[in-house]
């Protein structure tokens, strides 16, 4: 048995991946941390990270936490041996050198993803496919409006991947002009990324590539928290088993 802790244990992620965890035979809920203590479903909610983690010596940490405390969680429990699962959005590429350097220092593997469904996880890789026949491209992203950062981090891995077989260009007309600023959104390598925030959304993504006389959109949604599921308990089994820092569902698939 696989023991977790899961951080940020009373948000909406956090009471979806208590739940399956608990459901799952492989894995072993083994503690619960929140900013606030409480109680969900039956498990005791504490508020101290680094005690819990010495309490219940658990082998993986899931975080779905806040773009500002996850950096600081994941150093917690690398530094005390425990593999994080990170699913919070927000950690720039600096952040996770420091999370790469110190999986290394302390001999222990960890985890990042910007997004742990399995149909996002193909929208990203036909978009990278289809960037190469088709480089003119925008992005929108479409969340809750709770969502505390943007661009999502899917939304950012899905512009970096089309980067990777795209030169960059700029797109729209030469002389074009924003008469409301940013209304062309924002820009990655000439990418250009608009984010939606409405009640009633929970995660959507649309890439829509564009070339002469027609148009290809590759569009993601999920409707459900239970859609990001089977990737987070896919993580916790499997993160014991890599080495450094891995980023992105993909390389845990075959
Ligand atoms: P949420 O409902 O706000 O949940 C976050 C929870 O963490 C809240 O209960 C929050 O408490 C708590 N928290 C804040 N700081 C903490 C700390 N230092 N230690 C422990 N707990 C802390 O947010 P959510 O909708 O569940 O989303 C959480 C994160 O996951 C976001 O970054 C979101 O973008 C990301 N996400 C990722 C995926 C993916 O597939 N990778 C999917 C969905 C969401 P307070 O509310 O009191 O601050």
């Amino acid at each position: 048995m696989i023991k977790v802790l899961v951080n940020g244990a009373q948000g909406r992620m956090g009471r979806t991946v208590l739940d399956a965890v608990k459901n799952d035979s492989e894995l072993e809920l083994v503690g619960a941390v929140d900013i606030f203590s409480g109680e969900v479903d039956g498990v005791k909610v504490e508020t101290d990270l680094s005690a819990a983690l010495d309490k219940y010596k658990p082998d993986v940490m899931v975080d779905f936490t806040r773009p500002n405390a996850v950096f600081q969680n994941v150093m917690t429990a690398l530094e005390k041996k425990v593999s994080p699962v990170v699913g919070t959005t927000g950690l720039d590429d600096v952040a996770k050198e420091k999370i790469r350097d110190a999986t290394e220092k302390f001999q222990t593997p960890a985890f990042i993803a910007p997004n742990f469904a399995i149909g996002a996880v193909l929208m990203m890789l036909l978009a990278k496919q289809a960037a190469k026949y088709m480089p003119d491209v925008e992005i929108i992203e479409l969340h809750h409006d709770k969502k505390l950062d943007a661009p999502s981090g899917t939304a950012e891995l899905t512009a970096k991947m089309i980067s990777e077989v795209r030169n960059a260009h700029k797109q729209g007309h030469p002389d074009e002009v924003e008469r409301l600023a940013n209304v062309r959104g924002a820009d990655y390598e000439g990418i250009h990324i608009h984010s939606v925030r409405l009640p009633g959304y929970v995660a959507h993504q649309e890439v829509i590539f564009g070339g002469l006389g027609q148009t290809l959109t590759i569009r993601h949604d999920s409707t459900g928290r239970d859609s990001f599921m089977p990737g987070v308990l896919l993580a916790c089994k499997k993160v014991r088993t890599l080495s450094g820092l891995t980023i992105g569902l993909d390389k845990l698939m075959d």
